[in-house]
């Protein structure tokens, strides 16, 4: 049998109740498992079997879904974290410790670039941003000794930047590194990472996973195909013995799951970013309808795309739907069926014509969020990236009169009508 499409995997994959079992994924609402001897839930401590103790470190709800996304990005082990960013932190931190460096795509969410350059900066990792579009010479000045590990966003949040997977996986594989790409914005729907060369996946699930804006949540995928123990010494968190596991070594004793069993057995046990059970829950709901919704977000957004494009009070527009997009013939190779929902764009008149516009708004609403059923506004520079100076503004790729609209899978003409009665508002006076 061919393997499952992406319909089946969202709704079946991750869960497989035997008979008499319910048939929807349940919630284990709870915190402990029992057990009838101190003997077995040594043995789970040491990691000598697996089982069920304490739901920090893993649940089953937790685990159908993390199950569920891995199957759907066609990885080897995956695991559900507390939020995007947490997923993030743990997906470099697994790797790369003080004394460390990191090359990343400077074009990134506004919440990652602060935890790179800010918080993990202060735990003595380095990171280099980089403009993913310069040449691959250019980019391959950034590595050191040091690096640990290439990151980028496969379609940037907001910069709608389109990574060249190609020229990044091979930057990572020519230095010894893995690449980790945050999948947020595609979803495995419209691209998946692993066929074009990388070796990690995030996700912020809060985001089109969920699709409902009722959860926050993240996510972790590794695809087991980076050869640790190719590069003796460079990555010794995952080669060498673990004392706090009685001398255990990941790589030989979870060959292809040693990723993530040391994220889990470390750095969650450590730090504690776990999800609820009952948001692990809620994000298999949006998980089970994510194949339907993304086809309808990228036919809005393409409509309403059209629609500014043609408007004069439009400066600028970038969504990579367009055939005049910066980023078309990337989003045609890496994302032929569709990219996201969201669209960047200035209008004439910059940050103020911005604000008069999205306070002219009917029921598209000003939102710190994207990427939900529900379309929303936001002003980068005025909302999540107000901490970035205008010339980090713009080192992010993130113009400050950029207005990000996400479509949601409302009726397009709904939407533009919106749309078009804020723009007369807008600019009657
Ligand atoms: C939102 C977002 C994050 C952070 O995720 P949270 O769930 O809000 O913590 C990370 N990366 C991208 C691309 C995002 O859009």
């Amino acid at each position: 049998m061919k393997q499952p499409e992406n319909g089946t995997l969202c709704i079946h994959a991750g869960w497989n109740p035997g008979n008499g079992d319910p048939r929807a994924l349940p919630v284990w609402q709870t915190t402990t498992w029992k057990y009838s001897s101190s003997d077995e839930m040594g043995k789970l401590f040491d990691l000598e079997k697996s089982g069920y103790f304490y739901t920090r470190l893993q649940n089953p709800t937790c685990d159908s879904v993390a199950a569920k996304i891995c199957a759907l990005e066609g990885g080897a082990a995956a695991m559900l974290t507390s939020s995007g960013q947490s997923a993030n932190f743990f997906a470099i931190f697994n790797l790369a410790s003080c004394g460390d460096h990191v090359v990343s795509a400077a074009s990134l969410y506004g919440g990652t670039s602060n935890l790179f350059t800010v918080t993990m900066k202060r735990m003595g990792i380095e990171f280099t941003l980089v403009d993913q579009d310069a040449p691959e010479e250019e980019i391959a000045k950034a590595f050191r000794p040091n690096t640990k590990a290439v990151f980028g966003e496969s379609i940037s949040n907001p910069g709608l930047c389109v990574l060249d997977f190609d020229k990044f996986a091979r930057l990572a594989h020519s230095h010894g590194v893995p690449l980790i790409v945050d999948n947020t914005f595609a979803t495995p729907i419209n691209c998946k990472p692993f066929e074009f060369g990388a070796d990690i996946v995030t996700h912020s699930t809060t985001k089109y996973m969920d699709g409902h804006a009722v959860q926050v949540g993240g996510a972790i995928v590794d695809s087991g195909n980076f050869d640790w123990e190719a590069y003796p010494g460079k990555f010794p968190g995952l080669t060498t013995p673990d004392e706090s596991y009685h001398g255990l070594v990941y790589t030989k004793k979870f060959g292809k799951n040693a990723f993530i069993v040391k994220a889990v057995a470390q750095l969650m046990r450590d730090i504690g970013a776990c999800p609820a059970p009952q948001n692990a829950f809620l994000l298999n709901l949006g998980l089970e309808s994510l194949h339907v919704r993304m086809p309808k977000h990228c036919e809005n957004a393409q409509k309403v795309a059209e629609y500014l494009a043609s408007r004069p009070e439009t400066a600028w527009i970038r969504y990579p739907g367009l055939p005049g997009d910066k980023y078309h013939s990337l989003a045609a190779r890496y994302m032929p069926h569709g990219t996201c929902g969201v669209i960047a764009f200035g209008l004439k008149g910059g940050r103020d014509a911005a604000i008069r516009f999205m306070d002219s708004l009917k029921f598209v609403t000003i939102a710190t969020h994207v990427a939900d059923a529900r379309t929303c506004i936001l002003h980068p520079a005025s909302h999540t990236h107000r901490q970035l100076s205008d010339e980090q503004l713009k080192e992010a790729g993130i113009p400050v009169d950029l207005i990000r609209l996400s479509i949601g899978i409302e009726d397009a003409e709904d939407i533009i009508q919106d749309l078009q009665q804020a723009m007369e508002k807008a600019f009657s006076k």
